[in-house]
C-alpha cells in the first residue's frame, strides 16, 4: 500500500480536517505519513526527522485527534527551549482553533500569575519546558495523573541541555499507561537507553538520514582568519539577498555584533538565552515580520526556528556540538524552499569541523572517526565551489603543536 496522499486518508475528527484546510495543509509530508498512522492506532512512537519536515504537525495532529476523541485526560508536549515550544504551541492552536480546547503554555522566564490562572481552567493540551513543568508539578499547580498522551519534542537537545533527570522526575507523575512519541535529530545511546526504559515497544521511524542536512541547501566554506571574519561578513552581506541568520558562539559576541552590523547599516538583532522572555518574542515577531534583516544568533534560536524566509545562514563561529550545524542550517531552506548556507572557519576550528564532517559524510570518516589514522588516508577534499583546500587542520595543528614545544 503506498503511503497516505491527502490528510483525508486518515480517519481525523471533521474539525481537524478543517483546521488543516484552513492551514493549507494538503498532503502529509514523509514524516507526517509515516508518523500519523501508528500514532492513531494508539502506537508509541520514536523518531527520526530532519529539520524544517513538518515533524511537529506529525505529533500534534495524532496528539490533538487524542484530546478530540477522549472526553476526558490531558496531553503533555516537551520541549528543549521556549522557542521551539511556542512553534509547537502555535502549530496546536492552528490544528485545534475551532475545537475549544484549552491549552497551556508553560515555560520559564514568564510570569507565573498568567500561568497559574491557566492552569486553573483544566487545559487538557501542556506544552512546556521541564524546568517549569517540574516547578508545577512540585507545588502541585499541575497534575499529570491523567495526562495520557506525551511528546518528547527535540528529545537529544533536552538531554544536551541537561534535563535528563527532569524528565525523568516528570515521567514519574504521569500514568504508566499512556501513549508515548519520542522525536530526535539524532539517536545516541543514551536516547535509544531512555526510549527504552520509558516507551512502550515503540515504532522506529526515520525520514532520510537522521543527520544529513536537508538537500536544498547550498553549503559553502571560507577559510580565513579570525580578524578577517567582519569584514568577510560585511561582504558576504552585501552580496546576499534576503533575511540572514548568523549564528555566533556567544551571548556577548551576538549583542556586540548586532550592534556593529546596525551601525554598519545592516538593521540587525540580537537574540540569545540573556534577553528577557517579551524582548525574545519581540525580536523573532520583528524578524518574522521583515522588520530588519539580520538575526545574530546563539544556538538558542538555532533549533525549531521556522521562518520561512530565512535565505541565508551565515555560520561566523561553530557551534559547540557537531548536531547543531544541522541544526543551524536547517533554518533555511524550510518546507522545500532552497536556502544557502555559508561556513567561516578559522585555524582554530580544525577539530570542531572535523566532527562536524564526520557527522555529515559518516561514510568519508570510516568507523565513527575513531580511527586516528583516517586523517592520514583522507583524499583532500574538494571545496563547495570545486577548489581544493589550500591548506589542512591537521597540518595547522601540527605546526602550532610544533611552535608550543619549541616555546
Ligand atoms: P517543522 O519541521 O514542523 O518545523 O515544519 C516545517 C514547515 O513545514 C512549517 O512551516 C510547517 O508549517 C510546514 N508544513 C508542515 N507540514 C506541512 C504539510 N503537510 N503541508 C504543508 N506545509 C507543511
Amino acid at each position: 500500500m503506498g503511503s497516505p496522499t491527502t490528510f483525508n486518508d486518515f480517519a481525523l475528527d471533521e474539525k481537524l480536517q478543517k483546521s488543516l484546510r484552513v492551514m493549507n495543509y494538503k498532503t502529509p509530508t514523509p514524516i507526517q505519513a509515516q508518523a500519523i498512522p501508528l500514532a492513531l492506532k494508539g502506537r508509541d512512537v520514536m523518531g527520526s526527522a530532519q529539520t524544517g519536515t513538518g515533524k511537529t504537525a506529525a505529533f500534534a495532529i495524532p496528539l490533538v485527534q487524542h484530546i478530540l476523541s477522549n472526553k476526558t485526560g490531558s496531553a503533555l508536549v516537551l520541549t528543549p527551549t521556549r522557542e521551539l515550544g511556542k512553534q509547537v504551541m502555535d502549530v496546536i492552536h492552528q490544528l485545534s482553533r475551532t475545537s475549544g480546547i484549552q491549552t497551556t503554555f508553560l515555560i520559564g522566564g514568564e510570569s507565573m500569575g498568567k500561568q497559574l490562572k491557566q492552569l486553573e481552567r483544566k487545559p487538557r493540551i501542556i506544552v512546556g519546558t521541564p524546568g517549569r513543568i517540574n516547578d508545577h508539578l512540585e507545588r502541585g499547580t499541575l497534575k499529570l495523573a491523567d495526562c495520557g498522551f506525551l511528546v518528547l519534542d527535540e528529545t537529544d537537545r533536552m538531554l544536551d541541555m541537561g534535563f535528563a533527570i527532569q524528565l525523568e522526575r516528570i515521567f514519574k507523575f504521569m500514568p504508566n499507561k499512556r501513549q508515548s512519541l519520542m522525536f530526535s535529530a539524532t539517536l545516541p545511546k543514551n536516547i535509544i537507553q531512555m526510549a527504552q526504559k520509558y516507551l512502550n515497544n515503540p515504532e522506529r521511524i526515520a525520514v532520510g538520514s537522521t543527520v544529513k542536512p536537508a538537500k536544498n541547501i547550498k553549503q559553502s566554506v571560507i577559510k580565513l582568519k579570525d580578524e578577517e571574519k567582519y569584514p568577510e561578513l560585511v561582504q558576504q552581506l552585501e552580496n546576499r539577498k534576503g533575511s540572514v541568520i548568523v549564528f555566533v558562539k556567544t551571548k556577548r559576541g551576538a549583542d556586540r555584533l548586532a550592534k556593529r552590523l546596525d551601525k554598519e547599516g545592516f538593521k540587525s538583532e540580537p537574540i540569545h538565552g540573556d534577553l528577557k522572555q517579551n524582548k525574545r518574542d519581540r525580536v523573532i515577531k520583528n524578524y518574522r515580520d521583515s522588520k530588519f534583516r539580520i538575526l545574530v544568533a546563539t544556538d538558542v534560536a538555532a533549533r525549531g526556528l521556522d521562518i520561512p524566509h530565512i535565505a541565508h545562514v551565515v555560520n561566523y563561529d561553530l557551534p559547540q556540538v557537531p548536531e547543531d550545524y544541522i541544526h543551524r542550517i536547517g533554518r533555511t531552506a524550510r518546507a522545500g524552499a532552497s536556502g544557502e548556507a555559508v561556513c567561516f572557519l578559522s585555524p582554530k576550528d580544525g577539530r570542531k569541523w572535523h566532527a562536524i564532517e564526520c557527522l555529515i559524510s559518516p561514510e568519508k570518516e570510516g568507523e565513527k572517526g575513531q580511527n586516528n589514522d583516517q586523517d592520514k588516508k583522507r583524499k583532500p577534499r574538494k571545496r563547495p565551489n570545486g577548489k581544493k583546500n589550500r591548506w589542512s587542520f591537521t597540518k595547522k595543528k601540527k605546526q602550532r603543536q610544533k611552535a608550543k614545544k619549541v616555546a
